[in-house]
């Protein structure tokens, strides 16, 4: 039997769902708050063409936890929010619908700034912030600090390098074949990265105007078939598309040393997945901690900006990916559960300064 919201919201321990709809514009979304200890909730919106409602409700349940970790990890005084929209990209967008929803992120009063996610650009927040003030990744021309994409896929690089230097001793890319599934926004950034550093690089979607943008972007990529990704003999898995691409079926065909990508709950279950890779001699970064760059950039816009600081901390996920490394081995834990105790650690004892006085 499917289990209540309420009993998901319990298990993952979130604090708020917030259903919005209006059907003069279309609008179907949900807002997830997971938790509010280190700060104001911020994550993303994602829209997103779901199969049943119950799917976009696990998915933003998944993605907010998801946040809460990632902003505890990363050292920010956020905490864990997301936001989904259920429709066509291709089809819903609109000024009504955006402003709609402004008005919906408005009433939560800051306790949920949203931000750009799958499918939704810097532009459609511009038409969010004409209706509240609790909007980041507006674009550069109205304060904000633009598209995030950018920070995240330089966090990717650097957490990625990380990795290189945990398996093979040298962070030097050069030489090694890296495939990168999703060539969206962070998965572009991320191929002029490791092309600039040396490496082979393989890019796999479902868009063929996706393959055919980077191509022509990096003439020196090697365009290879979505379904037969996992036959590919490479050193690194970049998951740049949409979570829980790492899996069971996945990970025994599997035959990368590494994965470090950028998509968001890449493993489909932390509990089983996370062992699977460790019996597999497979090193993971943990999702949340290696593509923490974008958030830690939309996050400063709350702060001030200062891109200075932002690049600052988005390379401190270099040392943070190799701290995970040495307490996967210290506690012979895997690495995502080596991540999630860092960030519960942050979590819970903040929690217990501000119930002091
Ligand atoms: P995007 O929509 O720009 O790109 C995603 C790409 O993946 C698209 O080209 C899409 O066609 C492709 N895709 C979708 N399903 C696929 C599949 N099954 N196989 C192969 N390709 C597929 O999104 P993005 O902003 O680049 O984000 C990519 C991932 O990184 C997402 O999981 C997102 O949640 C995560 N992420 C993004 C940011 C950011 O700053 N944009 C920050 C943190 C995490």
């Amino acid at each position: 039997m499917q289990q209540s919201v309420f009993d998901q919201m319990q298990q993952m321990g979130h604090e708020q769902l917030v259903f919005c709809h209006d059907p003069h514009s279309g609008l179907n979304a949900i807002i997830g708050i997971h938790n509010t200890t280190l700060g104001p909730a911020l994550g993303g919106t994602r829209l997103w063409n779901y199969n049943t409602h119950e799917e976009a409700i696990v998915d933003v349940l998944r993605l907010s936890r998801g946040m809460s970790y990632k902003a505890a990890i990363s050292g920010l005084n956020l905490g864990g929010g997301k936001a989904v929209i259920i429709g066509d990209a291709g089809k819903i967008k609109s000024e009504a619908l955006w402003r709609r929803y402004g008005k919906f992120v408005n009433s939560l009063n800051g306790k949920y700034y949203t931000a750009e996610d799958v499918n939704t650009s810097a532009r459609d927040m511009e038409f969010i912030s004409m209706e509240t003030k609790f909007v980041t990744g507006v674009p550069e021309y109205m304060g904000g600090s633009g598209d995030p994409s950018p920070f995240t896929a330089y966090g990717v690089f650097i957490g990625m390098k990380a990795a290189a230097k945990k398996a093979w001793g040298s962070d030097n890319l050069s030489g090694k074949k890296v495939l990168v599934q999703g060539v969206g926004h962070v998965g572009q950034y991320l191929t002029g990265h490791i092309t600039k550093d040396g490496a082979k690089v393989y890019i796999s979607d479902i868009s063929d105007a996706k393959l055919k943008e980077a191509k022509e972007k990096f003439p020196n990529v090697e365009i290879v078939d979505n379904n037969k990704v996992l036959d590919l003999d490479i050193d690194i898995y970049a998951p740049c598309a949409l979570g829980a691409s790492v899996n069971t079926e996945s990970i025994k065909k599997m035959k990368c040393p590494v994965i470090a990508g950028a998509a968001n709950n890449q493993l489909a279950d932390e509990n089983v997945h996370g062992p699977m890779l460790i019996e597999k001699g497979i090193l993971y970064v943990p999702d949340f901690l290696i593509n923490a760059g974008g958030l830690i950039n939309v996050g400063a816009e709350l702060d001030g900006y200062n891109r200075e600081r932002v690049m600052n901390n988005v390379e401190k996920i270099y040392d943070r990916t190799m701290e995970i490394f040495h307490l996967c081995e210290t506690e012979k834990i895997h690495a995502q559960a080596a991540a999630m105790k860092i960030a519960e650690k942050r979590m819970r004892d903040i929690a217990n300064v501000k119930a002091r006085l």
